[in-house]
């Protein structure tokens, strides 16, 4: 199969490896491309939104005309993974870092697929960025996923969102159809399971 990842900015390299060896553990060839312009789209059967800076990823996919191909494809009920700050760009709303009584939202660049309401950089100023193994609906063992200035789920908006980890007081991974998004890396751990998870949906 052939998975793209967004590479527009952002953490492109270790989903390219993690794939392949979510791909070994169920038994398929994965090819990954990179997708900078429209055509590294075309025949793909499922796409990674990387981690990085959402601003500029979501301004990035704009200006290489990456944003009408990929709702195409999530039209075409093709799986898409996003991975923090691609968890952000799949999502309906965006808030900025929760401070009590704001409601401001974020004016950025989303494809708005998921039906969610994310916070930016959740877990605050004081934990920039931590690790903890947390449970994973669907996998069997605990998963060590590591947060990097990442985003989290306050609010679910649809019955449609299956909530597939928690941590505090946030929802950390969330599965809609084929749309499946992580707050934090999965790529960076040598731990296939959710990839292979995610290619199952393919
Ligand atoms: N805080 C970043 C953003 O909202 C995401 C961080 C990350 O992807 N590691 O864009």
């Amino acid at each position: 199969m052939k998975v793209a990842v967004v590479a527009v900015q952002g953490a492109v390299e270790e989903h390219e490896s993690i794939l392949e060896a979510a791909g070994e553990r169920i038994g398929e060839d994965v090819e990954v491309v990179w997708a900078r312009y429209p055509e590294d789209l075309e025949n793909v059967d499922a796409v990674v939104i990387p981690g990085g800076e959402s601003t500029t990823i979501g301004r990035l996919m704009e200006r290489h005309d990456l944003v009408k191909p990929l709702l195409e494809l999530a039209e075409s009920d093709t799986p898409i993974l996003g991975t923090c700050a691609g968890m952000v760009i799949l999502a309906r709303e965006v808030v900025p870092q929760a401070h009590p009584g704001t409601e401001v939202e974020i004016e950025q660049p989303l494809l708005g697929l998921m039906d969610v309401r994310v916070v930016r950089n959740a877990f605050g100023r004081q934990r920039e960025s931590f690790e903890v193994d947390i449970e994973i609906e669907g996998l069997e063992d605990r998963f060590r996923a590591v947060f990097i200035r990442a985003p989290a789920v306050d609010e679910v908006l649809s019955d449609d969102v299956k909530v597939l980890a928690e941590y505090g007081d946030y929802i950390v991974a969330v599965e809609q159809d084929h749309l499946l998004a992580t707050a934090f890396h999965p790529e960076l751990t040598d731990d296939p399971r959710l990839h292979a998870y995610f290619l199952e949906k393919v």
